[in-house]
C-alpha cells in the first residue's frame, strides 16, 4: 500500500530537481529555452535548453552540492547517534563482504567510490570525520567503524557521555571482554 505512493512521491521530487537544474541553467548559466511539443499531446509542451552545455554546468553544480550534503548529513547523523552501518544501509551500499558502515565511511569521508570488488583492502592512512556529539556536546574525532573497541574509533567524548558509555557497554556485551 505505502510502496507505490512513496515511489510516485520520489518520482515527483526527481521532477522538481530536474526543473531546478533547468532553471539554474537559464538563470545562472545564461541559456534560453524553447517550448517543444510533446509527441502525442496537443496541449502539453516540454522545454529544451537552447545551449545544452548550460545544462551540463547546472547539473554539475547540483551534483557537487548534493555530494557535499551527503557528507554533511552523514556527519550530522553520526553526531545524533546514528551508526556508520545505518548510514550505509540508507545509501543502499552492497559490498563484497565488507561491512556497509566501513564502505560508507570510505566513500563519504575518504572520498573512495564504493567498489564491491575491493573486498576490504584498505590504505593505511584515512582522514577522519569531525562532529559535535549531541549527548555530551564534545567535539569528536571519528576514524570510522574499523576497530573493535568504540574508544579506538571515536575520541573526544567526555568520560560521562551516556552515548559513548552505552557503546562501550554494548561492546563488552558483544565481545565478553572487559576493556
Ligand atoms: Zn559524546
Amino acid at each position: 500500500m505505502g510502496e507505490p505512493f512513496r515511489v510516485s512521491e520520489s518520482g515527483r521530487a526527481a521532477g522538481r530537481i530536474r526543473e531546478l537544474v533547468r532553471r539554474i541553467a537559464v538563470e545562472v548559466f545564461g541559456t534560453t529555452e524553447t517550448e517543444v511539443p510533446i509527441p502525442g499531446f496537443t496541449v502539453f509542451t516540454d522545454r529544451k535548453l537552447d545551449d545544452p552545455l548550460a545544462g551540463v554546468r547546472a547539473a554539475l553544480l547540483m551534483r557537487s552540492v548534493a555530494e557535499a550534503q551527503l557528507y554533511d548529513y552523514a556527519r550530522s547523523a553520526r553526531a545524533a547517534g546514528r551508526s556508520w552501518d545505518e548510514i550505509g544501509a540508507v545509501l543502499g551500499l552492497s559490498t563484497g563482504g565488507v561491512p556497509v558502515g566501513e564502505e560508507a565511511f570510505d566513500w563519504l569521508v575518504c572520498g573512495r567510490v564504493p567498489d564491491p570488488e575491493r573486498k576490504g583492502i584498505r590504505s593505511w592512512r584515512t582522514p577522519s570525520a569531525y562532529w559535535r556529539c549531541t549527548s555530551c556536546d564534545a567535539q569528536v574525532t571519528d576514524d570510522g567503524p574499523f576497530e573493535s573497541h568504540p574508544a579506538d574509533n571515536e575520541t573526544g567524548h567526555t568520560d560521562s557521555c551516556t552515548r559513548h558509555q552505552a557503546d562501550i557497554a554494548a561492546w563488552k556485551q558483544r565481545t565478553g571482554w572487559d576493556d
